[in-house]
């Protein structure tokens, strides 16, 4: 192979919505609440203490490629002032926390550490979705589960 593997590929992206459990749980239940009406992802559970890389309260939320240009800027605008960590997955976890990383709101220490600097495809977790999304009126089609879904212009 000649050519150079510098362009990595996005797997999936991660959105970690980091909270406060004395203070601002009902913000990131009210983000959560909105994330699972509008979009098809999947939402980790709650993490009422920090886990593996993540030093606050978190859930996770795991979407696919195409997801990424809707649920981003709804997050941008609806994070209710909570920090949100939205990372790629390239199969280069420390890279991808801590360099390829796009931070919502103040950005949190990360454990680095806990990171791996590379991981086989295999460990990758597929994206396997658990909301419906688009259940507002405007995105009633259903949906096949295959491709990504098409908005009315
Ligand atoms: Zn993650």
């Amino acid at each position: 192979m000649t050519a150079a593997s510098s362009e990595r590929t996005i797997v999936s992206w991660h959105a970690h919505v980091y909270f406060d459990p004395a203070s601002t749980r009902p913000q990131a239940d009210r983000v959560r609440g909105g994330i699972a009406e509008r979009f098809v992802v999947q939402l980790g559970r709650w993490h009422e203490v920090p886990i593996g890389p993540h030093t606050q309260a978190m859930y996770q939320v795991a979407f696919d490629v195409e997801v990424f240009a809707g649920l981003v800027p709804w997050l941008a605008l609806h994070r209710e002032g909570l920090s949100v960590l939205v990372h790629p997955n390239t199969l280069a976890p420390r890279a991808d926390h801590l360099i390829h990383a796009i931070w919502l709101g103040p950005s949190l220490p990360l454990r680095a550490d806990m990171l791996p600097e590379s991981i086989e495809a295999t460990e990758e977790s597929p994206v396997v979705p658990n909301t419906r999304g688009g259940s507002r009126a405007d995105n009633a089609r259903p949906h096949d589960g295959h491709g990504p879904r098409q908005k009315p212009a």
